[in-house]
């Protein structure tokens, strides 16, 4: 018997590695395209750390005119959740980054590349696997979970490396007759790499973001196709990304270790290489040191923390472009109001260790993404988020115009206001502007220098009687209430009083402070102009009555 008929015998049905070679023709690109992927499991769930990935692997495509899809990588059927798909591309949909190419639902694809889904590429795998086994490059092992237990427990004893190679590679030198005969009487059995490689050799490598490194090469006999049929993770990413024309594979710095392993298979198999770049991971400061920000431990690890509290998309992408290059930074102060897309991302200019997460960033980041959006956008996603998660919100918005003059108000102009990071916080942030959420019991005046119940009366009663008339345009408005504070007595400018303070009580901030809280309970609030003609006249003057019940 020889390597042929071995494999012959083991996959009588596999095709000529020729037909998937002829059938996913190298893509018709230009020159420097980056074809890249986001190959996650299905758990369903996207941690902050692989939406890093997305963003930067989707980044470096689209830079480039190349592609970036999707693949599920599924062959671990014990991670699998249901719908787990579904889940993954929901989140990366929040976010607006949805791949080119790939899985676009649980059942359906697109792209000339596919299946994207390992678990249906089991015939493909296989020819690649029967390939190696025509020229000897790989073999089956029986060995029982008994034998590699006991193999693990006499490494461990003699404190040597622990894996399955050389002398321990107990299978490796089966005759192929022996082989044969032990499939035909139906042991169970995977096929392993027949590795040429030595542990006393090292490899070079050179990883665009890590820079060079070296390792020792493989020579572990690992698993190419499992009892299952399925390949392991290191066997599908080489059939895989050589198909699928991955010109570029950026993923998470853990694969780093598998370097010399991934380079021989795709050597033994005669596949091109591709370039790598191994992404440090996301951290978190916990008890004075660092350490990769957890799914288990951290609400914020999951993506969908920040769209149940309401954080807008654009600002965790930017966030991330942020942590990804540090000359973002200084290009987002010279081009404010630039989309991220003409920001130039370099994968060589990204750290090698990992950079720390920063949530009080992120929020300030939002802060200043929500304060270019016009009322109307502010308008459709606070709406938009409270119709999930905050049905009190969802009512109050539903008078779209009122709510439209709200958030108008400091908006627009040079320095728009940023009081909003999330949507959770707008019902704070514009709750006093309206009635049924203003009245609710119990009331805190937060009065500042004036306190005195009949110096306030006295003020508002003035006020309303006096000055205040609704249809005033700003200045007048303005001028009026310095009117005011001259007639208590207080200084008509708060430059005047600074060089005398004793001269007056207090000046005219003052009293619009009294203003202010009467109106809104607050002491801080954006333009009381403009909360004063949204409000109108007659509630107005329904807040001082009940400020002056107080
Ligand atoms: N399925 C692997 C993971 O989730 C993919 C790694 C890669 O991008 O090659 O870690």
């Amino acid at each position: 018997m020889n390597y042929q008929e071995l494999a012959n015998f083991i996959f009588p049905e596999a095709k000529p590695i020729s037909y998937y070679e002829e059938k996913y023709k190298k893509r018709n690109l230009p020159e420097g395209a980056i074809v890249t992927r986001f190959a996650p499991s299905p758990t369903g769930f996207v941690h902050l750390g692989s939406l890093y990935q997305v963003v930067i692997a989707r980044k470096m495509a689209k830079q480039t005119g190349g592609v970036f899809f999707l693949r599920v990588e599924d062959t671990d059927q014990k991670r699998e959740v249901e719908n787990g798909v579904t889940g993954i591309l929901a989140s990366l949909k929040d976010f607006g980054l949805t791949p080119d190419e790939g899985m676009i639902s649980e059942t359906q694809e697109i792209g000339n590349y596919g299946p994207y889904k390992q678990s249906l590429r089991k015939d493909i795998y296989q020819s690649y696997a029967k390939y190696l086994l025509e020229q000897g490059k790989a073999y089956p092992c029986f060995a029982t979970p008994e034998e590699l237990e006991e193999m693990r427990q006499k490494q461990e004893a003699a404190k040597i490396r622990p894996g399955y190679y050389g002398v321990w590679a107990k299978y490796r030198n089966l005759t192929l007759e022996e082989a044969a005969e032990r499939i035909k009487k139906g042991d169970p059995y995977i096929i392993r790499l027949k590795s040429e490689g030595r542990e006393d050799r090292k490899i070079k490598h050179h990883d665009i973001i890590k820079g060079n490194v070296d390792f020792p090469e493989n020579d572990q006999d690992i698993v190419l196709i499992k009892a299952d049929g399925l390949p392991t993770y290191h066997f599908a990413h080489a059939v895989d990304d050589h198909l699928m024309g991955t010109t570029h594979v950026i993923r998470g710095d853990e694969w780093l270790s598998s370097i010399p392993l991934h380079l021989q298979l795709f050597q033994m198999l005669g596949f091109q290489t591709p370039k790598y770049a191994h992404i440090a991971p996301i951290m978190k400061e916990d008890e004075g040191g660092k350490r990769k920000l957890s799914k288990r431990k951290d609400p914020e690890a999951a993506v969908s923390y920040y769209t149940e509290i309401g954080v807008p998309k654009e600002a965790v992408v930017e966030y991330l472009l942020n942590i990804a290059n540090s000359n973002f930074e200084t290009w987002r102060k010279q081009n404010p109001n630039a989309s991220i897309e003409e920001f130039e991302l370099q994968l060589n200019k990204m750290s090698v260790s990992g950079a720390l997460f920063d949530i009080v960033k992120i929020l300030d980041i939002a802060k200043t993404v929500i304060s270019k959006y016009t009322a109307e956008q502010i308008y459709e996603e606070a709406q938009n988020w409270a119709k999930n998660y905050d049905e009190e919100l969802f009512q109050l918005l539903q008078d779209k115009t009122y709510a439209l003059k709200v958030f108008g108000i400091e908006r627009g102009n040079v320095k728009p206001r940023k009081d909003i990071a999330k949507w959770s916080d707008v019902k704070e942030n514009i709750s006093y502007m309206y009635e049924e959420e203003f009245y609710k019991e119990p009331k805190q005046y937060e009065y500042q220098k004036i306190t005195d119940k009949e110096t306030i009366k006295r003020i508002l009663t003035l006020y309303l009687e006096k000055y205040y008339e609704e249809k005033d345009d700003k200045q007048t408005w303005f001028d009026k209430i310095k009117d005011l504070a001259e007639e208590l007595g207080y200084a008509r400018e708060v430059k005047e009083w600074k060089k005398e303070p004793e001269k007056w009580p207090g000046h005219v901030g003052d009293i619009s402070t009294v203003l202010r809280v009467a109106l809104t309970s607050r002491s801080n609030t954006p333009d009381l102009y403009e909360i004063m003609q949204v409000l109108g006249k007659e509630k107005i003057e329904k807040r001082f009555e009940k400020a002056m019940e107080k």
